[in-house]
């Protein structure tokens, strides 16, 4: 009760006119935007604008491009900047024409938690990309040479690992341990799905295991990283090639650059978590430019002793 009382009494010794003055003293303190941000900030409304429809900025050298210059790849084509690719433009890419055989096509997630709005969300995002979940997974031939592929799909709740991604990938390597084939699973991803909880989190042991699995049986695993690629993935498969490959100006990571260089109190290098930097640090293998990765992977395939199907 007394120590109410002196809270009371020496609130009562603070004025109003204390109150307004200090009031008045943080108003001043606290930076005014100059006209001058105002009007560029117009100026960059306007540019936005200006985009004509079907054309993008790219985000490396500024031009504006018709989204079609992009071509099948994707790359500016006045700079090289490698823009995203979705899971079947990827596999168009890669694998030989007519030969992609899709696995686990209907593979739905459950809202283990029932996590606010996540079932909604999944179906907004199955009827906007065409796909279950962030992955896409079947048989292929690369230049003739068979193998299994996993392929991430950023365009789906920025590729993040949930139940189905894992039960995917997980099958991927089970399918190639038992029909003695090569995987290669081109990775793209957030991380974790948050919104699956643990239930996201024990997708990284339980692919890594089947990995496992798929290499005690002597078979090969190639990853290929693609923009970004971080959090529990990079902490779990995407490090666990046998070769791991990598595209240019990759983002490959487990934590953000603001929460590491909190941690360790440090600055870091400015390429860091780049795949150029990974490379000269010994953690990626090889930086493959894209139109180049189908005769790379299937060179690889070539000399881990896979049979070519179908001849030239
Ligand atoms: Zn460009």
């Amino acid at each position: 009760m007394k120590l109410m009382d002196n809270i009371k009494g020496g609130l009562d010794k603070i004025s109003i006119d204390t109150l307004k003055s200090r009031a008045a003293a943080i108003k001043d303190a606290v930076p005014k935007p100059s006209p001058k941000k105002k009007e560029e900030k117009k100026d960059n409304k306007e540019k936005t604008e200006a985009i004509p429809e079907g054309s993008i900025k790219c985000p490396s050298c500024s031009n504006i491009i018709e989204k079609k210059e992009l071509g099948a790849l994707k790359i500016c084509p006045k700079c090289a900047k490698l823009f995203r690719m979705n899971a079947k433009d990827r596999i168009k890419a890669i694998a030989d024409e007519g030969s992609f055989v899709e696995m686990d096509i209907n593979m739905e997630a459950a809202n283990p938690l029932n996590f606010p709005d996540y079932s909604a969300k999944i179906k907004g995002l199955q009827e906007k990309t065409g796909l279950k979940d962030a992955v896409k997974t079947g048989t292929c031939t690369i230049n003739g040479y068979r193998c299994v592929i996993g392929v991430m799909d950023s365009g789906f709740m920025m590729g993040s690992m949930g139940s189905v991604v894992g039960e995917k990938l997980t099958r991927v390597f089970e399918y190639g341990t038992e029909h003695k084939l090569p995987v290669i699973i081109f990775t793209c991803s957030g991380g974790a799905r948050m919104q699956e909880g643990i239930v996201s989190l024990m997708q990284m042991a339980k692919v890594s295991a089947a990995a496992a699995k798929h290499s005690e049986a002597g078979q090969l695993y190639v990853t290929v990283l693609t923009d970004p690629t971080t959090g529990g993935v990079t902490a779990s498969f995407a490090m666990l090639g046998d070769i791991i490959l990598a595209e240019p100006k990759t983002l490959i990571g487990f934590a953000g650059r603001r929460v590491i260089e909190q941690t360790i109190k440090q600055k870091l290098p400015d390429e860091f978590q780049t795949s150029e930097f990974l490379l000269e640090h010994g953690f990626v293998d090889a930086i493959v430019e894209r139109e180049r990765l189908p005769q790379i992977l299937s060179t690889i395939l070539k000399l881990h002793g896979c049979k070519k199907e179908v001849e030239d």
